[in-house]
């Protein structure tokens, strides 16, 4: 989806071309790129922090589809969802590297608006965008992303510090992504099948959610402020199910989460009904909410209760309890990380 009309092709500028005009768009704002684009390689001072690194890729008809998904709107997620890692480790992202692959039928204006939407996240979370790799794809748009943070080693938060009976902590609501990609796969077949424009209305929140998440940067601000510090944590990319026993798992513990408990928006609820699905499913299973998943000691329980961004979905027990779901009848179930792809086949 290019909204501007005019277009120039790739191969006016060149490579060379076109890595200049890309390197024009960014403005460095953080103290430790001592040098960005334009080098063999980016310099970085690390300034006695540890650095965190990840990477993550996105693929045309894999991870994204370019007849709903704005240019501008992907390119601002590629970024998000790298950054979103950075903050599961308690660190704060500082630079990110952009590798393209670009097929031919891709004007420069389209790239222009990838940029565009890549520069606003770098914009808005702080980072900045130190280099990068340009090649010719002919099997699609690849976009490959390495995001940069920083953080005191005593702060850095990881997978496996969970302890028995800590509390489960879930950011924000879960299951929108999942729901305004359903809307999105709906109006698509129904606009290849009729021609009929797509029916959108209504649905802004789950679409956004879908089309143009955001990392919680917010989220570890406020716990720094509550002076709570996560004792293991992850960010949510393929469901709640399975974060919480990869949490279980590297802690060497098991995990129960309650149904009653689960956030889920209105509008997610809602949607879900409309498609015959379980909202409790899609929240659990849905996918790409880039919430924050947590584990905290009891003790920390009272600075963090009545917080309407923060929901206890549960608590950790001994590894031998296994990876349970309570159901609101009270009834238990196992805990399956079956992920979106696999939640994808059996709806
Ligand atoms: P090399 O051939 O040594 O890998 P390149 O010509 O690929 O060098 O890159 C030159 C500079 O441009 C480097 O700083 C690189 O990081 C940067 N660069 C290349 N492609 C991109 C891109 N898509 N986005 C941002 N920076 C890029
Ligand atoms: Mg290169």
């Amino acid at each position: 989806m290019i909204e501007n009309s005019s277009r120039t092709e790739l191969s006016a500028l060149g490579e060379f071309g076109l890595i200049e005009r890309l390197a024009a768009m960014v403005q460095l704002q953080q103290p430790s790129t001592k040098k960005g684009i334009g080098d063999d390689a980016a310099v970085i001072d690390p300034d006695g922090m540890q650095q965190v690194v990840t990477t993550d890729m996105l693929l045309e008809g894999v991870h994204f589809d370019l007849s709903y998904a704005p240019l501008r709107h992907l390119g601002y997620k590629a970024i998000v969802v790298n950054l979103s890692d950075v903050y599961a480790m308690n660190a704060t992202p500082r630079q990110v590297i952009v590798a393209l692959g670009l097929s031919n039928r891709f004007p420069v204006e389209a790239v222009d608006e990838l940029y565009e939407g890549m520069l606003l996240a770098c914009r808005n979370y702080g980072v900045d965008l130190v280099g990068g790799d340009t090649c010719s794809s002919r099997s699609g748009l690849v976009i490959a992303v390495t995001a940069i943070g920083s953080a005191k080693p005593e702060d850095i938060v990881y997978r496996n510090g969970a302890k028995d009976k800590e509390l489960l902590v879930v950011s924000g609501d879960l299951g929108g992504a999942y729901m305004g990609l359903q809307i999105l796969e709906r109006e698509k077949a129904v606009f290849t099948e009729t021609g009929a424009q797509p029916d959108l209305e209504g649905h802004d929140y789950i679409l956004e959610r879908q089309l143009k998440p955001e990392a919680r940067k917010d989220i570890i601000e406020l716990l720094q402020k509550l002076e709570v510090k996560p004792t293991s944590m992850i960010d949510i990319s393929d469901g709640l199910a399975s974060e919480a026993i990869h949490l279980a798992r590297a802690s060497g513990l098991g995990v129960r989460l309650y149904d009653e408990k689960l956030p889920i928006d209105p509008t997610t609820y809602s949607t879900a009904r409309d498609f015959n699905l379980d909202p409790s499913m899609c929240a659990l299973n849905g996918g790409e909410d880039y919430e924050l998943l947590f584990t905290i000691a009891q003790a920390d329980y009272d600075k963090i209760k009545g917080n309407p961004s923060l929901t206890v979905v549960g608590h950790m027990v001994d590894a031998a309890s296994g990876y349970r779901l309570v159901d609101k009848q009270g009834g238990e179930h196992e805990l399956k990380a079956q992920g979106w792809d696999a939640f994808l086949q059996k709806s």
